[in-house]
């Protein structure tokens, strides 16, 4: 049995040169240091080394699933039709769905998700009260045909997921195996050597923690964040920040000349005053039709998401459609609009008496304009994006911005799914209920590239201990060498025994090139064996995060990086 591995018999072709087809650092990485290859657009080959990363962060999930009672199983990747039908989901899940028919014209679905499958699974073996709660889970490929796949393991068609989905009889139980989740959620993410948060996601619903995801925290994610150091964490769209309000200019509302360009950075500008203090004007058409005057803050965007829950999927009002209803293009406002323009406001502003608006006349505006005395506001809606700066809903501190990489979500889904597909049990009280269900996902591939996004630098990939593909690459610097090369065995060996993952670098190449090769494939920690050191009894050992060398006896070496892999495994 080889207790150790070869680099001259493991499969990583590397690449010299950065691959064009890469942006962000972890994909050019993972692609040159021959850990994945592309077969196709978002579809991926994992190579050994990556293999391997991808085994331990699966082994982190099982172990903290198991922890928490959650069983693991498989379904096949391939749905029914029927259920998506009966779900309700066929028709709403874009193109994302990958459908199909059979020989027998029978529609089929590639699994994008399994609320369905696994709905349908327990349905009808699920009896009792008695029998909950249950949470099931596997680790499998999907496939979403994404509209625009990216940046490697990132954003891919077909992509690894653990999902997990539970059953409990009431609220109270749901939240609990929710709770439990978001825990275990919490600690994979730190036990994969990932910094993470976990955001307040926007769950289409009224307030509430029911859905979290935990955004590995990135300059490339492509997740706006805003936090704050009390704890609170949230998706740009789904936050809630107080936006304090500033007062525009003039007492008394009037018109006034304003001959600059009709953005609010000019308008600012040419009034001497800041963006926040003059308001923004937005046209759309809701979906139902009806034409909508947005006013927020001059400094805040529209936040689509939260746009689509008050409007529904809405347009922006095209020049025609500004004409019909007295809108005119950079110079908009509530005062000379069309009386069926619905006026909404964002709830920020809502203790505003000075407005400076539109007048609706090219090159003009009105100053101390007031609503519900010179113009009327028909909603106030939480309409703005949160940004830095803006005040901490929970302690009032200003909110920090950041970008997160998704790498998993947890979703409390009630009903949804087992009324729509009639999944129902037998309560204390012999009455048919259907289960309060939870559903919970994590990107195992892209937990691998969040990984590499967050620990890498000009050289290569700088691997946690606990992903690392190996641990340890002993790197001997002439293997032909009869004094050297006994040593190296015997080193591997000795670290083998002890349980730790070693590599030992046994190709015929010069020194230069494995040094590279072992810096690009990130292995934490590596023992050079050189003549003159094999000489004189020492081994120089590099750790591959600080860059650090140290020479370390020959008989002690093994025990020495033994004991400081040991500790860095979580
Ligand atoms: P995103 O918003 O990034 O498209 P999502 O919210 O649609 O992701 P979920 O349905 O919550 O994704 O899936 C659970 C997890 O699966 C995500 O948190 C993410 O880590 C991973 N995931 C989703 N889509 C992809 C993809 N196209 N490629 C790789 N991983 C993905
Ligand atoms: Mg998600």
């Amino acid at each position: 049995m080889r207790t150790y591995a070869k680099m001259s018999a493991t499969y990583a072709p590397t690449l010299k040169e950065d691959p064009v087809e890469a942006e962000l650092a972890s994909h050019k990485l993972l692609l040159r240091a021959g850990m994945i290859r592309r077969a196709s657009a978002g579809l991926y080959s994992y190579l050994p080394l990556a293999w391997r990363s991808i085994r331990k962060i699966e082994q982190v999930i099982r172990e903290e699933m198991e922890a928490i009672g959650a069983q693991e199983m498989l379904v096949p990747m391939v749905v029914p039709g029927e259920m998506w039908q009966e779900s309700g989901r066929w028709d709403v899940y874009g193109p994302e769905l990958l459908r199909m028919q059979d020989r027998h014209e029978r529609d089929l679905v590639m699994g994008p998700t399994h609320e369905e499958t696994f709905t349908d699974l327990v349905k009808n073996e699920l009896r009792s009260y008695k029998q909950l709660p249950v949470t099931l889970y596997q680790i499998q490929d999907k496939f979403r045909d994404e509209i625009r796949p990216r940046f490697g393991l990132m954003r891919g068609r077909e992509f690894i997921m653990k999902d997990a989905y539970s059953f409990d009889a009431d609220v109270e139980g749901m939240q609990k195996t929710y709770d439990e989740q978001k825990a275990a959620y919490a600690r994979i993410c730190e036990r994969c050597g990932l910094r993470a948060l976990p955001v307040v996601a926007d769950s289409g619903q009224i307030g509430g923690d029911t859905s979290v995801e935990f955004m590995a925290l990135a300059d490339a994610g492509e997740a706006a964040l805003v936090y704050c150091d009390c704890g609170f964490a949230a998706d740009t769209e789904a936050a809630r920040a107080s936006i304090a309000v500033e007062e525009g200019p003039g007492d008394v509302c009037e018109r006034i000349e304003t001959p600059c360009e009709g953005s609010i950075a000019s308008l600012a500008e040419f009034m001497g005053m800041s963006e926040r203090a003059c308001r923004k004007s937005l046209a759309i058409i809701a979906e139902d039709g009806t034409p909508v005057l947005c006013l927020l803050p001059g400094d805040h965007e529209l936040c689509e998401v939260k746009a689509e829950h008050a409007f529904g999927h809405y347009d922006v009002m095209s020049d025609e459609q500004m004409e019909t209803y007295g809108l005119v293009k950079g110079y908009m406002g509530p005062i000379g609009a069309d009386e069926r323009v619905r006026v909404v406001a964002d709830v920020s502003l809502r203790e505003s008496k000075r407005w400076l608006i539109g007048a609706n006349e090219s090159g003009w505006h009105i100053q101390g304009a007031c609503p519900g005395v010179d113009f009327k506001v028909d909603e106030w809606l939480d309409l703005a994006e949160a940004k830095e700066g803006d005040a901490c809903p929970k302690c009032g501190a200003p909110l920090k911005a950041a970008r997160g990489i998704e790498v998993s979500q947890v979703f409390q889904l009630g009903t949804k799914y087992s009324e729509a597909m009639g999944a129902t049990f037998m309560d204390v009280n012999g009455k048919e209920k259907p289960f309060q269900m939870g559903c919970y996902g994590i990107g195992v591939s892209r937990t691998l590239q969040a990984v590499v996004e967050q620990s890498h630098d000009e050289q290569g990939i700088v691997w946690p201990v606990c992903v690392a593909p190996y641990e340890v690459a002993v790197v001997p610097l002439s293997v032909g060498d009869k004094d050297v090369w006994p040593v190296a065995e015997q080193v591997c060996d000795e670290l083998a025994k002890k349980g730790v993952e070693v590599i030992v670098d046994d190709r015929k190449e010069r020194a230069g090139v494995k040094f590279a090769d072992a810096d690009l494939m990130g292995f934490p920690y590596q023992v050079v064996l050189g003549r003159r050191g094999v000489k004189n009894g020492v081994a120089e050992v590099k750790d591959r995060k600080t860059g650090e060398r140290q020479e370390i006896a020959l008989d002690e070496v093994a025990a020495w990086l033994a004991e400081r892999v040991m500790a860095e495994r979580l």
